[in-house]
This record gives structure tokens, C-alpha cells and sequence, in this order.
């Protein structure tokens, strides 16, 4: 128990860090339980065209819902699954609830858009991944043009061949690819010649910084990697009017963010899907309805 490494072994003698390693301890333990005993849950949050004023996608995001801590978001214990082996079965959860989601929208009628679901670089490394998102969209009976998968730049770090034939297999299935937080790792953009992906997705700290429409370099840079690939773009953390004039002007007119809606319980996506101006509406501008 005790850390051989002298480096570690001052936290003992540390009360913060020892709490902290106690609380991440503890977090672990209930990690375990949490898919067994119902306390994760999926929201969703629209993808919007400004062009169609339609909904493109639903991005499935991840919630743990802790009987004492109460919700915790998913950067907390994301890499804790990640580190404790735990993430294949929380991707697995997530993929089988969104599928049988995607059948229930089906069955009701309500015209099921696209859902993306994001996996861990660690549902890449190990495992047949292809394998099994093709079996579960099969046994819900959904299509797998219905499903996106986000992933991040750094699984294309490791650049093997395994993972690059993975992500062709899956745009071989029909199911699309999307590189989330584009721009923020450190890969080299040449790997977007050897994994065929179909979106990507700027990450909010790009569309943080946008104020009205003038130009900015790391934008306009990524969307014309976007087009040059001929891939879709999705801007997320798109909070007001002034980012979403300014990636337009900027070429892309697909956005996710709390300007049109919170990431919300599946109960609010067929309300969603049958007016969808109404999302536009917290956007309230005239410029926006005529785009
Ligand atoms: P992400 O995939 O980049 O998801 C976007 C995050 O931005 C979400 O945070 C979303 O709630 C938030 N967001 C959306 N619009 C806005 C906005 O306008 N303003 C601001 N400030 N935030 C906005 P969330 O749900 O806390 O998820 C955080 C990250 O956790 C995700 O980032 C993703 O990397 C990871 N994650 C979520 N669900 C899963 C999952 O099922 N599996 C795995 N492996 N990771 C997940
Ligand atoms: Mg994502
Ligand atoms: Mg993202
Ligand atoms: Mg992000």
C-alpha cells in the first residue's frame, strides 16, 4: 500500500493529498457498482444546421447519477474508468442505451436523427470494437448510418494500423466518425490521410474566443482542413450570437451549444426533433433565421 517511490511517499505525511487519495479511492469503489446498479444515464444535446434550421445529430453525453454525491460530470471519472479497466463496460452501457434509445425514437415515430456517442482511445486499443457496435446496432435493429462515434486526436497518435483499419471499418459499416476537440492535441495533421473519418468537431476553446464575425486564423485553418478532407464540421460551446455569426462567416454552419440547447434527459429530444425552430429561438435573431 505504502509507495516505494520517494517522489509518492511524501503524500502520507500530507493531509490534503492523503484526503484526495482517499476520495479518488473511494470514487473507484463506486465506480464499480455503477453500471450494475442503474446510476448512469445518457443526456443529449442537439447538433443544429443554421442552414436547415433542422437538428444533423444528438451527441449522448454521459451522466453518473452518485446516491451520495449526487451528479457527477463525466471529466471527474472518465479517466478514472479509464485506469482501473473500467471503461469497457461503461462504453458498452453507453452504446447499448443508445441504441435501444435510437429504436425506441424509431418506434414512436419521432424521426430519430443521428447519435454520437463518444468512446475512450482504450475501447480502440483492446478488443473488437467494430465488432461490437455492428452487433448491438443489429439486435436494436438500427441503422448504422444512425450512429457517429467521437474519438479524439490522441488515439491517432498512436498510428498503428490496427486502430487506422478500425476506423475504416466502421465508415466501411456505414457508421460515421468524428474527431471531438479537434485541434487540441498534438498529432500531426497527416494522419487524417490514413483515418477516414467523416466530422470534426472544434472544440470550445476555439469557439470560446469569438467575438463577432472577424477573422480567426485557427478557424479558418480547420475549416478548410474540413473541406479540403471533405468532411463534416461541428462547432461546439457555442454560447451566443456573436460565436455563431462569426463561424458562420468563418464556414461552418453546424453547432452544438447552450445557445440552443442544454445537454438534457432523452424525455426532451422528441420535442426537440418535432420543432425544431424552436431551438433557434433562444438564439433570437433575425440574422440567424434568415441564414
Ligand atoms: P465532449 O465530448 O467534448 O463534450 C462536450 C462537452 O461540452 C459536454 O460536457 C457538454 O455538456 C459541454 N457543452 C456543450 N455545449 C456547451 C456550451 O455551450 N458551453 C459549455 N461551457 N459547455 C458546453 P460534459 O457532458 O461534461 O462532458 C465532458 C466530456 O466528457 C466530453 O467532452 C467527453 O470527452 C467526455 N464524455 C462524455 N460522455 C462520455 C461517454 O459516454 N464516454 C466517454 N468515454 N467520454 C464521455
Ligand atoms: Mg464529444
Ligand atoms: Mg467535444
Ligand atoms: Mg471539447
Amino acid at each position: 500500500q505504502v509507495k516505494r517511490s520517494g517522489k509518492n511517499a511524501f503524500r502520507f505525511f500530507d493531509p490534503e493529498l492523503n484526503t484526495r487519495h482517499r476520495d479518488r479511492i473511494a470514487l473507484e469503489n463506486d465506480l464499480r457498482g455503477a453500471v450494475a446498479r442503474g446510476e448512469l444515464d445518457l443526456h443529449y444535446q442537439p447538433q443544429v444546421s443554421l442552414a436547415t434550421r433542422g437538428i444533423v445529430g444528438l451527441e449522448a453525453l454521459l451522466r453518473w447519477n452518485h446516491p451520495g454525491l449526487g451528479a457527477i460530470p463525466p471529466a471527474t471519472f472518465i479517466q478514472v474508468a479509464e485506469e482501473v479497466g473500467l471503461i469497457s463496460e461503461i462504453s458498452n452501457w453507453v452504446l447499448e442505451t443508445a441504441c435501444a434509445q435510437l429504436a425506441r425514437w424509431q418506434a414512436e415515430g419521432v424521426g430519430a436523427p443521428r447519435v454520437s456517442i463518444n468512446l475512450s482511445a482504450c475501447d480502440f486499443q483492446r478488443g473488437d470494437v467494430v465488432g461490437r457496435i455492428r452487433a448491438c446496432l443489429d439486435r436494436h435493429g438500427v441503422a448504422p448510418s444512425c450512429l457517429e462515434v467521437e474519438i479524439t486526436e490522441g488515439l491517432m497518435m498512436d498510428d498503428t494500423a490496427d486502430i487506422a483499419a478500425k476506423v475504416r471499418a466502421l465508415r466501411e459499416a456505414g457508421i460515421s466518425v468524428a474527431i471531438d476537440d479537434f485541434g487540441t492535441g498534438y498529432s500531426a495533421l497527416a494522419y487524417l490521410q490514413r483515418f477516414p473519418v467523416s466530422t470534426l468537431k472544434i472544440d470550445r476553446s476555439f469557439v470560446r474566443d469569438l467575438e463577432g464575425p472577424m477573422t480567426n486564423p485557427i478557424i479558418s485553418a480547420i475549416t478548410g482542413i474540413a473541406r479540403g478532407f471533405d468532411l463534416d464540421l461541428v462547432a461546439e460551446g457555442v454560447e451566443n450570437l456573436e460565436q455563431a455569426d462569426a463561424l458562420r462567416a468563418l464556414g461552418c454552419e453546424v453547432m452544438q451549444g447552450y445557445l440552443f440547447a442544454r445537454p438534457a434527459p432523452a424525455g426532451e429530444v422528441p420535442g426537440w426533433l418535432r420543432q425544431p425552430e424552436r431551438l433557434f429561438l433562444g438564439a433570437g435573431s433575425a440574422d440567424l433565421q434568415a441564414a
